[in-house]
């Protein structure tokens, strides 16, 4: 593994930043000290600044950061960090009626296609502008019941 210096730090910090943790509520950034280095996690908004490791080798500090951004990713993967869109789960319990993207019931449900006991049917988010397909599967029959008269 090659030297951890100030410079590369600085690089693999705003890699990580602009890259994985671009989704996130929080960067990574670090600071040179008088005794070394301090890493924290800067948030995006006015949370104030958890601080990881202080005074620590840039090495140290290099291995702070790589931990810091895989357990961010771990926390993205895991669907906790405000995913963008809504998941399948929540949108089947909303039957369809919101937007997967921004939860407003005001969209265009658009053309309708059925194939092999799958309906698709186009719609567009009149919000925010999303358009995706909503997909529905066939279930039952019910045989016309011709009425007396
Ligand atoms: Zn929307």
């Amino acid at each position: 593994m090659a030297k951890v210096t100030e410079k590369s730090l600085k690089a693999r910090c705003t890699e990580l930043n602009m890259g994985p943790l671009r989704g996130t509520t929080f960067g990574i950034n670090f600071e040179r000290t008088g005794n070394g280095y301090t890493v924290e996690l800067k948030y995006r908004d006015a949370t104030p600044p958890k601080i990881l490791a202080v005074d620590v080798t840039a090495a140290e500090a290099a291995a702070t950061v790589e931990g810091a951004a895989a357990g961010a990713a771990a926390v993205q993967v895991a669907g906790l960090d405000k995913p963008e869109f809504v998941t399948r789960d929540t949108f089947i319990r909303q039957a369809g009626e919101r937007c997967p993207k921004c939860a407003t019931k005001d969209i265009s449900p658009g053309h309708l296609s059925a194939l092999k006991g799958t309906m698709t049917q186009q719609c567009l988010c009149q919000r925010c502008g999303l358009s995706w397909n909503s997909i529905y599967r066939l279930d039952d029959y019910e045989a016309a019941v011709a009425v007396e008269v």
